[in-house]
């Protein structure tokens, strides 16, 4: 192995870690090394090429908590950089459309299982909320901002507005609702907060 150069890469492999994929590059190297891209947020590492499949699922679930609070560190970062005013209208157009669509699947999804209906919906760029709902109408408003928020995020302020056709109010029985419907809600809802609406 004289003349092989001792970082190249043997074998290249994704692996799944909860819901975040792990790219592997596998070298001709002694120790295994793990970063997070500051532009793309990909996990990647570097692993030597001789090591087991439980070692590098040991090395991945020892880390997982650095992997997941460096990951939010840098989308949250990317966030703050990301200012809605400046964006361009191709972007913004793009935003729109992703975002339409999502809200829009799971709108059909929780009608449906929660037996409600909505008129219609609008996506705007809101200051200090993620959504609203008129109990009148059954129209919702939808920050723009949810674009760049996790999908479950999206779908728990879409079964959140739903659950005020049900339930005006923020009190023991909308939560009970929202938790009946959307299990996790809490929890998605304290991962939401750490996002700016703005
Ligand atoms: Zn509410």
């Amino acid at each position: 192995m004289k003349n092989v150069n001792p970082r190249s890469i043997v074998k290249k492999e994704d692996i799944a870690l909860d819901n975040i994929i792990v790219h592997v590059q596998y070298k001709k190297i002694k120790n295994l090394y793990l970063k997070v891209d500051v532009n793309t947020c990909e996990v990647k590492v570097s692993a030597p090429y001789t090591i087991s499949k439980k070692r590098l699922n040991e090395f991945l679930l020892d880390r997982r908590e650095w992997i997941n609070t460096t990951r939010q560190r840098v989308i949250d970062k990317q966030h703050k950089n990301n200012n809605f005013d400046k964006l361009g209208s191709e972007e913004e157009k793009k935003l729109r459309e992703y975002l339409k669509f999502e809200i829009k699947n799971y709108i059909i999804k929780y009608e449906k299982l929660m037996g409600v209906k909505s008129t219609g919906f609008t996506i705007r760029k809101m200051k200090t909320r993620w959504g609203s709902c008129n109990i009148r109408t059954h129209h919702l408003n939808f920050n723009l901002a949810l674009a760049r928020v996790p999908r479950e995020c999206v779908e728990y302020v879409v079964v959140h507005e739903l659950t005020h056709l049900i339930e005006p109010s923020h009190n023991k029985n909308f939560w009970n609702l929202m938790e009946h419907y959307l299990p996790g809600a809490k929890n998605l809802r304290k991962r939401l907060n750490e996002y700016s609406a703005i």
